[in-house]
C-alpha cells in the first residue's frame, strides 16, 4: 500500500486538466509530484528508481512524440490510478511513463527476446548510442551485436543523437 496522503496527491494530478493537456505538462506534473513529496518518498528511493535523472532532463531537448510509444493522455488517469503494492512500484510505473515520453523507439528486433519494435535508443557511459529492449532490458549495438562494455550510466538519446548514430552506423555498412 502507498501512503494515502501521498496517493491522494498523486491522484489529484489527473483531476487538474492542465496537467494532462500536453505531454510536457504531464511530464512536469509527475516530476513536481515527486519533488514536492521528496521528504515522504525519500531521496534514496528517488535515485534508486532513476527518477532523479529523469527529473533533471531538459524537456526541450528530450521530449519526443510519446504516441509512438503507446502513451495516450486521455487514458493516463485510467492506466495510472490503480492499486500499487508499495511506493516503489508506483515510482517504477512513473519512471516508465516518463521514459515513454523521452525515448525514441526503433523498429529493430531484440536479439535476446525477439520482441520487435520496442527497442529504445539510449546513450551510455561516454555518450555511445545503443538500443535497449523495453521488454527484457537487453542492450545491443545498432547493428544488433551485444554491447560488451559495462554500463555505468545511461540516459535517453535525443533525436539529433539518434540521427547521427544511425547515419554513422549505415556508413559503416556501405
Ligand atoms: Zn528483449
Amino acid at each position: 500500500m502507498v501512503n494515502s496522503r501521498l496517493f491522494k496527491r498523486f491522484i489529484s494530478i489527473y483531476s487538474e486538466k492542465n496537467n494532462i493537456q500536453s505531454f510536457k505538462n504531464y511530464y512536469q506534473s509527475l516530476c513536481n509530484w515527486i519533488d514536492s513529496n521528496k521528504k515522504m518518498i525519500g531521496s534514496e528511493l528517488i535515485s534508486r528508481t532513476y527518477l532523479d535523472k529523469m527529473m533533471s532532463l531538459d524537456l526541450d531537448e528530450y521530449l519526443v512524440d510519446p504516441i509512438t510509444n503507446g502513451l495516450c493522455l486521455e487514458k493516463e488517469a485510467k492506466r495510472m490510478i490503480k492499486e500499487y503494492s508499495n511506493i516503489e512500484s508506483l515510482l517504477r510505473s512513473i519512471f516508465y511513463t516518463l521514459w515513454d515520453m523521452v525515448t525514441i523507439s526503433s523498429d529493430s528486433d531484440c536479439s535476446n527476446c525477439g520482441k520487435d519494435g520496442d527497442l529504445r535508443y539510449i546513450k551510455i557511459n561516454n555518450g555511445k548510442v545503443v538500443l535497449e529492449c523495453n521488454e527484457c532490458g537487453y542492450v545491443q549495438n545498432l547493428d544488433g551485436s551485444k554491447v560488451e562494455e559495462k554500463i555505468e550510466n545511461f540516459l535517453p538519446a535525443t533525436k539529433s543523437e539518434v540521427e547521427l548514430a544511425i547515419s554513422n552506423n549505415s556508413m559503416a555498412f556501405s
